[in-house]
């Protein structure tokens, strides 16, 4: 196969933060870049040159979509099947519509990474609330109900604390297929970004730790602290999975570590990822540029991290007293920011990330969490 060479254009599926990153490295490298979603003024549309509006399940749009570039990848994975399989009538889909598949769906990826020995946390699939009254029994409080389809950030989960709940648990999911997970009650929480060439070669960007508020990531430290035979199995577990699932492109598995030091797989996402961010700023080839090299068919790039990194995301709680105070996280001279273009700012929405270098990966994280703390605007009135 020959690779996708610069000057080509690159087709995204997916018009948000992740996408505007991958653009950013695209066009860095002299690629054209073509957006498909549903909306207008995208983050990745604004990178990109050009942004089709349409939405997913209008195949035709699609199918000109993908006749217009030379390769197709995606940014979120929530891009319906039909849609990626309309797409790979006119241009190769990397990676393909099958690890979408699997990934997409929750009851789909536990099967997968099962029946691959990979290990998880104990699970029930809930098609009804009498499956999950059984299931509640059988899996034990507390216990986490996630539905099986679009689940992104902690949408659709609800913790169960009593049998007695699990009635209004389901009520609450909107009564649809789900799985029904043991709570781990874990030492810290860790993930590997990986990425697999077309020819198979695999790279990874280590282990990195990761605290979540609300469910939704809040800081990402790079590397993590953890024993070096965690970090060891956690990078075998990711490219198991990356060759198992035969992907091409980046590809992120995300970890509990059990206070007893065993690894548990919580999800996959077949995308670069947010605990990936700190890849731009620390490391030879971020897992943007990586996601190009693999989609594009090149030989995939150094992922040496060059210094200690700590990223903080920024979510739209911190617009509460209106526009950050960007020039005072400029002021951390260590301190890289980055936006996405996003009008408007919602609690929770992921509006941009702070990344941090640091001596050791504490004064990174230090850096980091200093430098956003500046950026929340306290009126006068206030102080
Ligand atoms: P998810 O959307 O499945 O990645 O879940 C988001 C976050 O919720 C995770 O990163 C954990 O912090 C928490 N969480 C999800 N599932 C569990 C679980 N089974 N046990 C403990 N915490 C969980």
């Amino acid at each position: 196969m020959k690779p996708v060479l610069p000057g080509s254009t690159i087709g995204i599926l997916g018009g948000g933060q992740l996408g505007r990153m991958f653009a950013i490295s695209a066009r860095r490298m002299g690629y054209r870049v073509h957006t498909f979603s549903p909306d207008a003024d995208t983050p990745t549309g604004q990178i990109s040159d050009v942004e089709i509006r349409a939405p997913y399940d209008d195949l035709d749009a699609v199918r000109s979509f993908a006749r217009a570039v030379n390769v197709v990848t995606f940014e979120f994975e929530n891009v319906p099947a039909p849609t990626a399989a309309a797409a790979a009538e006119a241009a190769p889909v990397r990676p393909d519509g099958a690890v979408l598949h699997t990934t997409q769906h929750r009851i789909r990826e536990k099967a997968f990474l099962d029946g691959a020995g990979i290990p998880i946390a104990p699970y029930r699939i809930v098609r009804s609330e009498e499956g999950l009254v059984r299931a509640v029994l059988e899996i034990g409080c507390p216990a986490v109900l996630k539905t099986a389809g679009f689940g992104y950030d902690g949408h659709g989960q609800v913790r169960i604390l009593t049998p007695e709940a699990a009635a209004a648990a389901w009520d609450s999911i909107g009564r649809v297929d789900a799985v029904l997970e043991a709570f781990v009650d874990f030492e810290c929480e860790v993930s590997v970004v990986a990425a697999r060439g077309v020819d198979g070669t695999f790279r990874h960007y280590g282990v990195v730790e990761n605290r979540h508020q609300r469910h939704i990531l809040d800081i990402t430290i790079a590397p993590a602290g953890v024993a070096a035979g965690i970090a060891e199995r956690a990078v075998e577990i990711a490219r198991a999975v990356m060759e198992r699932l035969d992907v091409t492109g980046v590809l992120c598995v995300e970890f509990f570590v059990t206070r007893a030091g065993e690894l548990m797989v919580n999800e996959l996402a077949p995308r670069p990822h947010n605990s990936g961010h700190f890849t731009i700023d620390a490391c030879v080839t971020s897992q943007f540029e990586q996601q190009l090299r693999a989609v594009c068919g090149l030989p995939l790039g150094s992922t040496r991290q060059i210094a200690p990194a700590a990223m903080v995301n920024l979510l739209g709680d911190l617009w509460a007293n209106g526009e950050p105070d960007w020039n005072a996280v400029c002021g951390f001279p260590e301190a890289k920011l980055h936006l996405y273009g996003k009008a408007q700012a919602r609690p929770g929405r992921k509006m941009g990330h702070v990344t941090a270098l640091g001596m050791d990966a504490v004064t990174a994280l230090k850096n980091a969490v200093d430098a956003r703390a500046a950026a929340f605007y306290a009126p006068r009135n206030f102080l």
